[in-house]
């Protein structure tokens, strides 16, 4: 499962929730404190680390708050082939 993480603008986050209720996970919450403007902002409490970079959230965040980074899984290197002890070039 791809790993993920959001940045959230709680500046302007109004702590509407929505992305709260999108996130399959569950792993969004209302900060105690409040920002700048007054609102309780949201912010991602994820110490299993169970966000999938889905962007659930940042999609229906109607203020475009949340940037979404996903994890790219990097392929696995390949062994490098010998023969005789010696290591081989393989043709492109
Ligand atoms: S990217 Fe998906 S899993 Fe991660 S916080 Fe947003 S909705 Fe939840
Ligand atoms: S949807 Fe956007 S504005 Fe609403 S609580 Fe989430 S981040 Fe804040």
């Amino acid at each position: 499962m791809a790993k993920g993480r959001v940045v959230i603008d709680v500046e302007r986050c109004k702590g509407c929730e929505l992305c709260r209720e999108a996130c399959p996970p569950d792993i969004l919450v209302l900060a105690e404190d409040l920002n700048s403007k007054g609102y309780r902002p949201v912010i991602m409490l994820d110490p299993s680390h169970d966000c999938t970079g889905c962007a659930l959230c940042a999609t229906v965040c109607p203020d475009g708050c949340i940037t979404v980074y996903r994890d790219i899984p990097q392929k696995p290197q390949k062994k490098e082939q010998t023969l005789n002890g010696k290591a081989l070039s393989l043709a492109a």
